[in-house]
């Protein structure tokens, strides 16, 4: 009786224990790994669609990460080629969503519901094969539609056929990195790549960091979040370090089907925030307006983008020089954003010369990232009536009173503040 009650008291601490790990566990950060328009046959430099493929795969099954691959059937799948590249995710454990046949955009005027819903089922009928299929599927460009008639019919569909929405939180502009390195390494297969990576690992850090800042927000509680990444070749060469990047962060890595168990996931918000997170969504139908570290969230990677042509078109091109004398750091930093160039000119003075081509150059080496990438998160969408403001905008050419009106629409488009 009492050996019962001791090993009862001993069963009953423990559980205590468990439960207080358990809670602890629910209340750690975490995300699951999607991605995109996949797989791919297209050709890019540097490696085949099948290299592409197997990198990614590798990189996941390095971290044990169990992730989710939305395909875009026309892109590869309806192909023996690519269907083998589809089949090689479903194999491997991961699961298979639905991203529609070609990758039509429900928001355009001119798709209709029927043919945009027709998409949906015509590819379905190829993933339905593979295993690992599941019945999620992933809104092109995260746009559920231009009118609440395409909005809510997508919405019963998906009800009626069994489907959920592969929503994501964690939105990141991946591609628009991933256009910059194709078109880079097309212009020269031998440029160094490195401050590409790194402008990447810090773009997603920050968008972690926001989107799990803007959960809190909403939602009182860290969700977990899913992230959107696409089948291209910037996963191929780095998501092994994306995701040490979210062990680093201290982040738990969990499978889609975890994250979707999450009842924010249910979630069909009145207002839409088209092309972005659900996060986003929610926000905006309870009426939040612009809030802090927004303009970094919508700007489709403009902030990596406009720094990395900075660095292009300084005095030590990209990738050309492995080692920049002082002089030309001090003409750098007149150029740079003022944190960017202060990391830069640390690491410089730091750093020793390294071998030419596919070295980092000084400024990007590892032992720097996290100066860099503090630089990147740090830095903000520039105001809209500094200079800096109206880049990218028809009215870089104009001054004075000319430049009013696209002063306004730079802001509305959130490029400046
Ligand atoms: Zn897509």
């Amino acid at each position: 009786m009492l050996v019962t009650l001791g090993r009862r008291m001993r069963t009953g601490a423990m559980a205590a224990l468990l439960a207080f790990a358990g809670i602890g566990a629910a209340h750690a950060q975490s995300v699951a790994f999607t991605f995109d328009d996949g797989p791919r046959l297209e050709q890019t430099p540097l490696m085949s669609p099948q290299q592409r493929n197997r990198a990614m795969l590798d990189a996941l099954a390095a971290h044990k990460v169990s992730a989710a691959l939305f395909v875009t059937c026309d892109f590869g799948a309806t192909k023996p080629a690519g269907y083998a590249l589809a089949k090689a995710w479903g194999d491997a454990g991961h699961a298979l969503g639905n991203h529609t046949m070609t990758h039509l955009d429900l928001a355009a005027a001119d798709v209709t519901l029927a043919r945009y819903q027709q998409e949906l089922l015509d590819c379905d009928r190829i993933t339905s094969t593979l295993p690992g299929y599941q019945k999620w599927f992933r809104f092109t460009y995260l746009r559920e539609g231009n009118t609440p008639e395409k909005r809510d019919g997508m919405r019963s569909f998906l009800k009626e056929r069994g489907y959920r929405n592969g929503y994501v939180s964690l939105d990141t502009s991946d591609w628009r990195l991933d256009e910059k390195l194709t078109q880079v390494l097309r212009a020269d297969p031998k440029a160094d790549i490195a401050p590409i990576k790194q402008a990447y690992l810090a773009h997603v850090k920050q968008r972690a960091i926001a989107y799990r800042d803007l959960s809190r927000k909403l939602e009182g509680r860290d969700i977990p979040q899913v992230l959107l990444q696409h089948h291209n070749l910037l996963n191929a060469l780095w998501l092994k370090d994306v995701i040490q990047q979210f062990v680093d962060m201290g982040w738990t890595i969990v499978t889609p089907a975890q994250a979707y168990a999450d009842p924010v996931y249910q979630l069909q918000p009145e207002r839409q925030a088209p092309g972005q997170s659900l996060l986003l969504s929610i926000a905006r139908t309870r009426g939040m307006g612009k809030f802090e570290g927004w303009e970094r969230i919508v700007d489709d990677g403009d902030f990596e983008i406009e720094q990395l042509e900075k660095l292009e078109s300084a005095p030590a091109p990209l990738g050309r020089i492995d080692h920049l004398p002082e002089v030309d750091v001090k003409a750098m930093q007149g150029r740079l954003d003022p944190a960017l160039s202060k990391a830069v000119a640390e690491a410089q003075k730091s750093e020793a010369p390294t071998t030419p081509y596919y070295q980092s150059s000084p400024a990007f080496n590892s032992a720097n990232s996290d100066t860099m990438t503090a630089a990147f998160i740090a830095a903000k969408v520039p105001d809209c009536l500094h200079s800096e403001g109206l880049k990218r905008q028809p009215t870089f050419f104009l001054t004075g009173y000319l430049a009013l009106p696209f002063i306004a629409i730079a802001k509305l488009r959130g490029k400046c503040i």
